[in-house]
């Protein structure tokens, strides 16, 4: 176990030091804010949505490791996905991370398993989740709509 442990953190540890998705996108028509007071962690992910289609996405913003990797590794999860699909991937990834396993609705996370210790540090939950709830912001609102903070 402790083997696969180090490959999880080199993972988080990779899309920390080179996040993927980065950077503003300039033909978003969605997009919110979140923030983490406990961590000060702070998140923008912008969305291009076509039809159902998640065609691009992207996130700036600045946090600690956990939730800088998070929201990298979010960003290639949810590229290309329908918005079904991306709700679907956000709850089983909240699932996991929180130890919720009855939760679990996808059987395949992809490397989104990776965080999942972060069940056994509670307050490192909260940097995990960040950008997938502002994802879900991003998603059930319209262009520029008012920050949020996750509960
Ligand atoms: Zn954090």
């Amino acid at each position: 176990m402790s083997d696969l442990r180090d490959l999880y953190q080199q993972v988080i540890l990779d899309h920390y030091r080179k996040p993927r998705n980065q950077q503003a996108l300039i033909d978003a028509n969605r997009s919110a804010e979140g923030h983490n007071p406990l961590c000060g962690d702070r998140v923008r992910v912008a969305l291009k949505v076509a039809g159902d289609t998640i065609e691009d996405v992207a996130f700036e913003g600045s946090g600690c490791a956990i939730s800088t990797a998070s929201a990298s590794l979010m960003t290639e999860a949810v590229k290309g996905k329908t918005v079904d699909q991306a709700e679907a991937l956000f709850r089983s990834f909240r699932a996991v991370v929180t130890g919720d396993d009855g939760a679990l609705v996808a059987d395949d996370l992809g490397k989104l398993e990776v965080l999942a210790g972060v069940r056994d540090y509670p307050v490192r939950i909260k940097c995990a989740t960040l950008a997938w709830h502002t994802l879900e912001s991003a998603l059930a609102g319209e262009a520029g709509s008012e920050p949020v903070s996750t509960e």
